[in-house]
């Protein structure tokens, strides 16, 4: 169901008297709210309405750690295990720690700190690791010149893509596919 009017504003003015009347979910997150939620305002056009936290659920949204819409908190272990599947879904993108708790649901700093607590490393090296494993992959599979391989993996450039890989498994991306291709 999309959003109308009157709820539409309750979402925009973070409306707490609306709370429990319904919930909306973000189609480009898959994760859904109460009406006073003070996450980022998304797009009218992702948003979708649900009468209750459990239709949402049913709808495969998750519920968001900031407002817990079911009552429920979302344990730390789940929500890594859901920054995790962000990074994974989205590390070729311009994925800074701001859009990350962005699309978590979450602060930055405070999404900074849990996930180095849980994991032992901050988010941005996972994603970092991420980004590099798949260019290895590419190096390996394909014959994507270094260039379409650094966009395709997120690095902002040839040169930084070059630079990380080497600090990472000291070599470069084009002597790394030259020793495994010869
Ligand atoms: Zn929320």
């Amino acid at each position: 169901m999309l959003a109308s009017n009157p709820q539409w504003h309750a979402i925009q003015t973070n409306d707490a008297s609306q709370d429990g009347h319904f919930y909306y979910g973000v189609t480009s997150t898959k994760i859904f709210c109460r009406p006073s939620c003070a996450s980022r305002l998304p797009n009218r056009d992702h948003i979708r309405i649900f009468k209750t936290s459990t239709a949402a659920v049913q709808a495969g949204f998750r519920p968001c750690k900031r407002c817990r819409p079911t009552g429920e908190a979302v344990t730390v272990t789940e929500w890594v295990q859901e920054i995790d599947a962000i990074i994974a879904a989205h590390y070729s993108e311009n994925l800074t720690l701001t859009e990350l708790a962005h699309q978590a649901h979450g602060a930055p700093s405070y999404l900074h700190h849990v996930y180095r607590q849980q994991t032992g490393q901050t988010p941005q090296a996972h994603l970092q690791a991420v980004r590099l494993a798949h260019a290895k992959d590419l190096l390996m599979t394909t014959e994507l010149p270094l260039k379409a391989i650094a966009i395709r993996c997120g690095f902002q450039s040839p040169a930084y893509f070059s630079t990380t890989f080497k600090k990472c498994y000291n070599q470069t991306p084009s002597s790394y596919r030259k020793n495994i291709t010869s």
